[in-house]
């Protein structure tokens, strides 16, 4: 149904980041109306309450929840089900007259979390950002010796991840600078985002049983785009030596709609090849399938408009421009399994972050704190304005994107923040 040659009757679906190929869900709200689910189409969204009487009777419970965590737990065969009759909905005329009514405009909503988040965590696993930050302190050995053994992680703070859009209140905190004899505390001098994708997890695992990583690719229910927030002053001076702290769970933004692996399918590649020198996955990470096309060819895009830049009407600038296919060094699949390896359950809704992803070359780079340089750089804006770090009033815009011959262009849409003054 949902194949490249399949079109809608909503005209603006066309060339859109949400074609009929695409139909991610999501968590909307119009005024005061409470939340639902609906289906990005075009300029659209598509209230699925509103055409519940003409979806499959078993699924309405799940469907009129105000967040998707019991819809995404059921697994990807009702997940290919919805879309195979949102698909029919949305090209056959007969169903025009039902369904065109319970279309609103995207201009005309709220969105929300897709997902109460019971869990967050965050992955490392670009490698050219962890080779780039890696040679800021060890310019001859950037990665350690763990790094193409294990996919590193940490646990983040699932109350602090919010919607795009959300303000990114600048945090106060411990800074230190190097040649200070102590730390001080105030508003970060050195924030900064972190370009990543999200991993929404479907159905669980319970305590004790591992995911396989043949069967972790049904245990994702869909991506979005994930902007870790990171104040790289307060990161330097806390983080050892138990990780990430403060620096990182002040705030975690992600895009609104969940893109689902059935969507991706056509811009699933091969994993990218290891180099000769580098070990093979441990069996529990190995599988020919994965390697065969755990690989995303999604497009990312960063810009930065800066409050000088909006009030003299100048475009955003772009910040970076690349592509998580040979970015990852573990894929989404590799990334569950070894979350899972130890036992560790994983929840319906909850979320994983890739880590940054930085292309090998300097136009992709995912991070100010890679392309400033660790700050000695500054770049230059076309309003004459330098950037190290952000300033109050910068709005940080991910993008996402695949497109490839044979298969029709579908976007993962915005994740938004703009920076605040400290309270
Ligand atoms: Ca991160």
């Amino acid at each position: 149904m949902t194949d490249h040659a399949v079109s809608t009757w909503v005209e603006s679906a066309q060339g859109s980041d949400f074609p009929i190929q695409n139909l991610p869900l999501g968590i909307f709200s119009v005024g005061e109306r409470r939340r639902r689910a609906g289906v990005a189409i075009g300029d659209f969204v598509l209230d699925l309450v509103g055409i519940v009487d003409l979806l499959d009777e078993e699924w309405r419970d799940d469907l009129s929840q105000p967040v998707l965590n019991a819809w995404l737990a059921r697994g990807h065969e009702a997940q290919r089900a919805l879309r195979e009759r949102l698909a029919e909905l949305l090209s056959d005329e007969q169903y025009r007259d039902d369904v065109e009514p319970e279309l609103i405009g995207q201009t005309e909503v709220r969105m929300h979390l897709p997902c109460v988040v019971g869990d967050y965590s965050d992955f490392y696993v670009g490698i050219h950002h962890a080779t780039n930050v890696g040679k800021q302190f060890r310019p001859d050995n950037p990665l350690l010796p763990n790094y193409k053994y294990v996919p590193i992680g940490y646990h983040g703070r699932a109350s602090s991840v919010r919607v795009s859009g959300e303000p990114v209140i600048r945090p106060n905190g411990q800074r230190k600078a190097p040649d200070a004899d102590a730390p001080e505390y105030g508003p970060s001098r050195r924030l900064d985002y972190e370009l990543e994708l999200g991993i929404w997890i479907g159905e669980g695992n319970e305590l004790g049983s591992p995911i396989p990583v043949a069967e972790a690719a049904e245990h994702i229910a869909g991506y979005c785009l994930l902007n870790d927030w990171s104040a790289r002053d307060i990161q330097a001076w806390e983080y050892q030596p138990l990780g990430p702290f403060l620096a990182k769970n002040f705030l975690t933004s992600v895009s609104p709609w969940v893109v689902s692996p059935q969507a991706l399918a056509p811009f699933r590649r091969p994993m990218p090849p290891r180099s000769a020198a580098d070990p093979e996955p441990l069996p529990y990470l190995d599988d020919a399938a994965d390697r065969q096309s755990g690989a995303l060819a999604i497009q990312l895009q960063v810009t930065l408009t800066t409050e000088r830049m909006r009030r003299q009407g100048v475009a955003p600038h772009v910040l970076s421009r690349g592509s998580a296919e040979a970015a990852m060094y573990w894929s989404a699949a590799q990334i569950v399994a070894h979350h899972t390896a130890n036992g560790c359950n994983l929840q319906p809704g909850d979320l994983i972050g890739t880590g940054t992803l930085s292309t090998e070359s300097d136009s992709g780079l995912g991070s100010l704190l890679e392309i400033s340089r660790g700050g000695r750089q500054p770049i230059a804006l076309p309003t004459g304005e330098t950037r190290s770090f952000l300033e109050d009033g910068d709005e940080i815009t991910l993008r996402a994107w695949c497109d490839g011959e044979g298969a029709v262009r579908i976007g993962l849409g915005e994740c938004v923040g703009r920076v605040a003054a400290t309270s």
